[in-house]
């Protein structure tokens, strides 16, 4: 199948609500063109100089999310281009994008990302960190940033219970964030998790981001 006919089979499976962000790491401007002629407009890339090379070529309304690692020496050549941060993982880190944010005169949307599968290697923060970074006066100097909910990944796993039971997981950090930090502010409102294997179980489970790569583009 084309990618337009891959996105158009996606988005007929998923609420209108939910946002499909069309992971695009590793394809080539011409794919990416394929899947804008289609019409889609958020692609997610987990690199920054690899989102910022596409960026300068590809159509200036296309919304680019970061959702990989970010260091910090990467973030001042990030910022012009990125729409919103799905990976931020520590006070540091939104201490460094806050500061520059205020330099380039922008309010940047992030995500916390937390680490919610057995994996090991995965980045992400645990409940205790993100209670104690939200909670802490740094934080509450920070004028240039806009959280605007959490992110996460599931394992890597055919157990369709232990997946879900994650997912639910990071669906009741973020109720439990949105309730404790930032009731009455209807920006904190994104949830994204899943992925090609698993996005109608994140979707059960209360997603309205979903990230897809491999089903729309094929194997990597
Ligand atoms: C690569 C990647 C995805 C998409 O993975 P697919 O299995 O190709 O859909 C989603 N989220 C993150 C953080 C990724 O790095």
């Amino acid at each position: 199948m084309s990618i337009a006919a891959n996105i158009q089979k996606i988005r007929a499976e998923l609420p209108e609500s939910v946002i499909l962000v069309a992971v695009s790491k590793t394809r080539t401007v011409e794919e990416i063109q394929e899947a804008y002629d289609a019409g889609h407009r958020v692609f997610g890339e987990n690199r920054v100089q690899e989102l910022i090379a596409k960026a300068a070529i590809l159509p200036s309304d296309i919304q680019w999310h970061l959702i990989g690692h970010l260091q910090s020496n990467k973030v001042k050549s990030l910022l012009p281009f990125v729409r919103l941060i799905h990976s931020v993982d520590s006070l540091k880190l939104l201490a460094v994008i806050d500061r520059e944010a205020a330099k380039q005169n922008k309010i940047v949307s992030c995500l916390l990302q937390f680490h919610i599968a057995t994996e090991e290697t995965k980045f992400g923060l645990n409940i205790r960190e993100a209670l104690e970074l939200l909670g802490s006066h740094d934080f509450s100097l920070m004028k240039n940033i806009r959280l605007k909910g959490v992110m996460g990944m599931a394992s890597f796993s055919q157990d369709t219970n232990q997946v879900r039971n994650e997912f639910r997981s990071l669906s009741q950090i973020y109720q439990q964030l949105k309730q404790e930090f930032f009731s009455g502010d209807g920006g904190f409102s994104v949830l994204s998790m899943g992925m090609s294997s698993d996005y109608l179980l994140a979707v059960e489970e209360g997603s309205n981001m979903v990230r897809i790569g491999t089903n729309i583009f094929g194997e990597r």
